[in-house]
């Protein structure tokens, strides 16, 4: 079961929704990532969890998407985002603001 939850840098104001950790939904893995380049939290596709429940065309959409951010395509600038949860513009940690959000 993947669940999102509102993050909150006080310092800045910056906000993000994001799982916050690595996660598995029902059909996908996701990572929570910061791009460095683009300077905000990603939750980063990692792959499907149950590859045989997908459809040939699926499979390589999910490879080709698998690792990037979502934003830039990159892979090179992404680095994991755990606790405390650092504010990609700042470094300040940040908060949990909101309740999870059932994704799936
Ligand atoms: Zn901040
Ligand atoms: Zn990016």
């Amino acid at each position: 079961m993947g669940s999102t939850y509102d993050f909150e840098c006080t310092y800045c104001g910056y906000t993000v929704s994001a799982s916050g950790e690595d996660d598995a939904g029902f059909l996908v893995y996701t990572w929570s990532r910061i791009c460095r380049k683009c300077v905000v939290v990603v939750d980063v596709l990692a792959g499907p969890t149950v590859p045989s429940a997908l459809t040939d065309d699926e499979r390589k959409r999910m490879e080709r998407n698998a690792g990037r951010c979502p934003h830039c395509r990159g892979r090179d600038d992404l680095v994991p985002w755990g606790a405390p949860h650092p504010c990609p513009r700042c470094g300040v940690p940040m908060c949990r603001s909101g309740g999870g959000i059932m994704w799936d």
